[in-house]
């Protein structure tokens, strides 16, 4: 049974479920315009997904055939994964930032093995055990989650008006969750007439019970010191100051009051990164950093591939720390360790 959602001045949503996750939904949103429903993100990329997409637009009194466009919160799986579907069923275009478009073209082009050398090296630098790297090493057969996502063929450009028939829905250029994620803001009166400035798509950005990770952007091909954790803080400042009269997000439910969400995440972030400075009165390398820090489950049963995002995390972690004259690097070690300042 597909569940849909009315939001009010033809903004519906549909739960497309992602197979077993957590998370259990993502909400595509259907945005009427002249010339048919614009969806913003489209689902995870499965049989049971795309039935529960069709379903949901049917009980909308539309279809697939008949949407005009797709404009993609960011890159992830569990958002951009129906995309080339939608447009194969019905000629729409898929927009996404230059950013997250240019992972989406290195992913279709990245041979599996290139990627487990990565990060096989990448780990390695972060100290983590050759029990936890030597799977990396062997070659083996294994499909990967969205390594042949669709190619979007319009860009969103930050700050200016998508291409939207009879709508005013603007860009919003978040990086932090991913380096091209955006949110999409609807620049019309809110329908319930609440106080504040239209309404906010916030994909992962902002979401009401839970934080998005934040870890390294992960690029093969890329050394820059990028600080993911930092360009994520600056996204949430401009969102809380935006202050949309409501938040739309991908996952979880729609919710008010903005400025005091962001309020809750920033507080949260500065106590996670003191408690980590405390951590690290001792010389740690990042899987050592991650090991000790407070996850949803004792390190132990944390599964073998979230161990990896929990590493990537605790870099963020540490690149901010470094940033901000907090924590430095102790220089000789191999791997690298750090410790506060
Ligand atoms: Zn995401
Ligand atoms: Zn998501």
């Amino acid at each position: 049974m597909t569940r849909t959602f009315e939001h009010g001045g033809g903004v519906r949503s549909i739960a497309v479920p992602i197979p077993d996750n957590p998370l259990g939904h993502t909400l595509v949103y259907a945005v009427d315009t002249d010339r048919g429903p614009v969806l913003i993100d489209t689902g995870w990329d499965d049989p049971a997904s795309w039935d529960a997409l069709g379903a949901g637009l049917a009980a909308l009194d539309t279809s697939v055939a008949e949407v005009h466009g797709v404009v993609i919160t960011h890159h992830h799986p569990d958002h951009h994964g129906l995309s080339g579907r939608v447009r194969e069923a019905s000629g729409a275009w898929v927009a996404m930032h230059a950013a997250d478009a240019a992972i989406v073209r290195r992913a279709r082009q990245t041979r599996h093995e290139h990627w487990y050398a990565y990060m096989a090296a990448k780990l390695t630098a972060a100290g983590a055990p050759d029990d936890h790297v030597a799977p990396l090493r062997t070659p083996r057969r294994r499909t990967l989650p969205g390594l042949s996502p669709a190619l979007p063929d319009r860009e969103i450009v930050p700050g200016e008006l998508l291409d939207l028939p009879g709508r005013r829905l603007r860009a919003l250029w978040t990086p932090g969750h991913t380096p091209g994620h955006v949110c999409l803001h609807l620049e019309e009166a809110h329908p319930a007439h609440l106080p504040g400035h239209g309404r906010l798509f916030s994909g992962d950005h902002l979401l009401p019970g839970i934080t998005p990770h934040i870890g390294l952007y992960e690029d093969p091909d890329d050394t820059t010191a990028t600080d993911p954790l930092g360009d994520y803080l600056d996204s949430l400042e401009r969102v809380g100051r935006l202050g949309p009269a409501e938040v739309l997000p991908a996952h979880q439910h729609a919710f008010t009051d903005a400025p005091s969400r962001v309020r809750e995440l920033l507080i949260h972030h500065e106590a996670r990164l003191t408690g980590l400075l405390s951590l690290l009165a001792e010389p740690l390398t990042p899987w050592q950093l991650a090991e000790r820090m407070e996850w949803n489950r004792p390190w132990d049963r944390i599964p073998y591939g979230s161990r990896n995002i929990a590493v990537s995390e605790a870099e963020a972690h540490l690149r901010r720390l470094v940033k901000l004259g907090r924590a430095e690097a102790v220089a000789g070690g191999e791997p690298v360790a750090y410790v506060a300042v």
